[in-house]
């Protein structure tokens, strides 16, 4: 077990890391942020940081050599920063599940390798085999970057009477991944905590409306029945086990109109979809991954109160003034200082009684 007192080394700088280093300090943990950004919103709360390149080996050995233990706050950290540090600390979740999540093609062969379903999808190398295959699909469809992807960046959806250059050379060119358009009900998440005992405490499932491709508003619980509740919750434990998680796994899922669940993408870090759970369950995500790398019991993931996130993205920002005053709302802010649009700047939760 790694105590209370110890310092948790976090990859990324961004919200989520704020958040982990929050609820770190919670239990009496010390952070540190290896970040290549200087002033990034984690580093405003921990006086613990190291800036420079995830490539810097250096300086990944220092950091190594301050910490207890490594996790990760996004999973665009090159895999092999995290293979170098697994080496020197104990990393978790493990290189592998990063080498998975971050590359749409690896992360989608191995949900069919363990019988997870997934959209329809096809590796594409050229624009004549992007040509071939939307033709032969003869339907909507959404071309994607297979790497470096997040909040609908590196995507582009085409019909077979699009420009489909235009649609190659916007993602760069490089390898894609072809998947059929999912005309879905809704899009649910879960995320599940693992121990490296292999205990698992898994959240409710949640449903999640975008805008833009990013998240705006979540619902917990989705409005879904309890028999796909109980599949959707099924499939995330089956991945975090098979994948051999140690912290945190998001799974995202459409729910399609014939009543299919169909897994679109992991995150192996706490998830947009589960800032709720700070003000509506016994124990956040962010305080579970905690306990998850450090080894101490899982805590209940249990809900008090029903819970509807909406994120706070660009000038949104401002709506905080209204919030902060609201009896039953709770306004999270990162301490962003430049609202550009598209910028997740905080969070406001909205809690409900229990259903
Ligand atoms: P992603 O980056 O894959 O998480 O995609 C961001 C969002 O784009 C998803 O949450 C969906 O709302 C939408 N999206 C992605 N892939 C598909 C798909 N195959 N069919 C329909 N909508 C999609």
């Amino acid at each position: 077990m790694i105590e209370p007192g110890s310092t948790i080394g976090i990859l990324g700088g961004g919200q989520l890391g704020r958040m982990i280093a929050l609820a770190a300090a919670t239990l009496g943990y010390k952070t540190h942020i290896f970040c290549p950004d200087a002033g990034s919103p984690a580093m405003l709360v921990t006086p613990f940081a190291t800036v420079a390149a995830y490539e810097d080996e250096a300086a990944l050995a220092s950091f190594a050599a301050a910490v207890d233990v490594v996790t990760f706050e996004f999973e665009n950290v090159p895999a092999a920063t995290a293979t170098f540090l697994a080496n020197l600390k104990p990393t978790r979740p493990g290189p592998h599940v990063l080498a998975t999540a971050q590359d749409r093609l690896k992360e989608k062969d191995f949900l069919r390798s363990i019988g997870i379903a997934t959209t329809e999808y096809q590796e594409i190398t050229s624009l004549a085999s992007l040509a071939r295959m939307v033709r032969d699909r003869g339907r909507e469809c959404i071309l994607k970057t297979v790497r470096l992807g997040y909040d609908g960046k590196g995507q582009v959806a085409l019909t077979p009477e699009s420009d489909l250059a235009a649609a190659w050379n916007g993602i760069g060119g490089e390898t894609g991944i072809l998947e059929d358009f999912v005309d879905f009900t809704c899009e649910v998440s879960v995320i599940v905590a693992r121990t490296e005992a292999g205990a698992c405490a898994t959240y409710v499932p949640v449903e999640n409306q975008h805008s833009h491709h990013i998240l705006d508003t979540t619902i917990a619980p989705a409005r879904i029945t309890p028999e796909l509740a109980m599949r959707a919750e099924a499939i995330a434990r089956h991945i975090a086990e098979k994948l051999d998680v140690v912290g945190l796994i998001a799974v995202e899922m459409f729910v399609t109109q014939s009543g299919e669940v169909l897994v679109n993408e992991l995150a192996p870090r706490p998830h947009n979809s589960g800032h709720w759970t700070l003000d509506a369950c016994m124990t956040s995500q962010f305080e579970q991954l905690v306990r998850a790398v450090c080894g101490l019991p899982l805590g209940s993931p249990d809900r008090h109160s029903d819970a509807v996130m909406k994120n706070l993205i660009g000038d949104d920002i401002q709506k905080w003034r209204d919030a902060v005053a609201e009896p039953s709302a709770k306004v999270h802010l990162y301490g962003k200082n430049e609202a550009r649009p598209g910028r997740k700047m905080g969070h406001v939760t909205r809690l409900l009684p229990k259903r």
